[in-house]
C-alpha cells in the first residue's frame, strides 16, 4: 500500500513510541511523505514530542526552510493578532449591549419604584361638602386643617381603632379566656366553646331535626340527655365534679350558663385561674367522649 502509493516515512526525532496507556508502548502513530514533498523541501525532519492530554505524541513536521519557517511564523502572528482582535471587539459588543440593557432595567427599576410610591399618595379626596377634589395640593390643604378632619369622631385616625372597625361590630363574650387560655389544650378548647354556645349535638337537640328512637341520656339511661344533665346533673357526671372537689375545687351548678358565670367570678391569681379553666374544659371533653 505504502509502495502503491509511493510513500516513505520520514525521518524522525524524539522519542520513539508515539502511544502508550502506561502498560503498552508502540510506535503506531507515523509520518509518511511522497515525492512532491521531497521536491519541495530539501531536508525535513518530524519531531516527536512528549504527550499532553492525548495519549498519543503529538507529530511536528518542521521543513528546514527557514524562509517557510518565518512564513509561518507571520502567519501564526498574523492569526493570533486577528483572533484577539475579533474577541475583544465581541467583548466591546457584549460589554455595549449590557450598558444598554442594564440602563434599560434600571430605567423600569426606577419607574417601578416611582409607581409604588405614587400608589401610598392621596391624590384625590372627598372634601367637606362632597365634592372630589384633585391633586396633591388640594389635598394637602384639606389634610393640614384638623378641623375638617373627623374619623369616628376622633381627630386621628388609630390603626388599633380602624381595625376594629373593619371587622364590624363585634360580639364580646366573658367567657374567651376561659376556652381558649393557654393552658387549655385545644381540642378540649373546641368542644367546650361549642358547648358554652349551646351547639352540642346532645340527643335533645339533635331530636328536633330528626327522629330518634331514645332521646335518653346512654350514661344513665334515666333522663333526657340535654347539655345541662349530660355535664352537670347526671349521675356521671356528678361524680366527676364531686370528686374533683377533693383537690381542686370548682364551682358547682344545675345549668351551664350559671358554671360558666361562676369559673369567671373566681377571684384567684390569673395562673390559678388558668387552671380551673383547663379543668374545666377537660371535663367538658371527657364527659363528651364518654357519652360518644
Ligand atoms: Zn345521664
Amino acid at each position: 500500500m505504502l509502495d502503491h502509493c509511493e510513500l516513505q516515512e520520514m525521518r524522525s526525532a524524539g522519542a520513539y513510541y508515539s502511544w502508550t496507556n502506561k502498560v503498552v508502548r508502540s510506535r503506531i502513530d507515523r509520518a509518511f511523505i511522497d515525492s512532491l514533498w521531497h521536491e519541495t523541501f530539501d531536508f525535513t525532519q518530524v519531531t516527536y514530542m512528549a504527550n499532553g492530554l492525548s495519549d498519543h505524541t503529538p507529530l511536528l513536521a518542521k521543513p528546514d526552510d527557514t524562509g517557510l519557517q518565518a512564513k509561518e511564523k507571520e502567519q501564526r502572528e498574523r492569526y493570533i493578532a486577528t483572533l484577539t482582535s475579533i474577541l475583544s471587539l465581541l467583548q466591546q459588543q457584549s460589554k455595549m449591549k449590557w450598558i444598554q440593557y442594564g440602563d434599560e432595567g434600571s430605567r423600569l427599576l426606577f419607574a417601578k419604584a416611582k409607581q409604588r410610591k405614587l400608589a401610598t399618595y392621596i391624590y384625590t379626596i372627598k372634601d367637606d361638602s362632597g365634592n372630589r377634589v384633585e391633586g396633591f395640593e388640594p389635598v394637602g390643604q384639606g389634610c393640614t386643617d384638623p378641623s375638617r378632619w373627623d374619623w369616628q369622631g376622633a381627630p386621628t385616625y388609630k390603626l388599633g381603632k380602624g381595625y376594629k372597625w373593619q371587622l364590624k361590630v363585634q360580639r364580646h363574650v366573658n367567657w374567651t379566656k376561659l376556652v381558649w387560655a393557654r393552658t387549655v389544650i385545644p381540642r378540649h378548647s373546641f368542644i367546650a366553646w361549642i358547648l358554652i354556645n349551646h351547639r352540642l349535638p346532645t340527643r335533645s337537640r339533635l331530636s328536633k331535626f330528626q327522629h330518634l328512637s331514645t332521646t335518653l341520656c346512654p350514661l344513665c339511661n334515666a333522663v333526657e340527655e340535654d347539655e345541662n344533665h349530660l355535664f352537670l346533673t347526671c349521675h356521671y357526671a356528678q361524680t366527676l365534679w364531686t370528686s374533683l372537689q377533693q383537690w381542686w375545687p370548682v364551682p358547682l351548678a344545675t345549668d351551664i350558663n350559671s358554671l360558666v358565670h361562676k369559673i369567671r367570678r373566681i377571684k384567684a391569681a390569673p395562673a390559678k385561674n388558668r387552671i380551673t379553666y383547663a379543668i374545666f374544659t377537660a371535663i367538658v371533653y371527657y364527659i363528651w367522649r364518654a357519652q360518644n
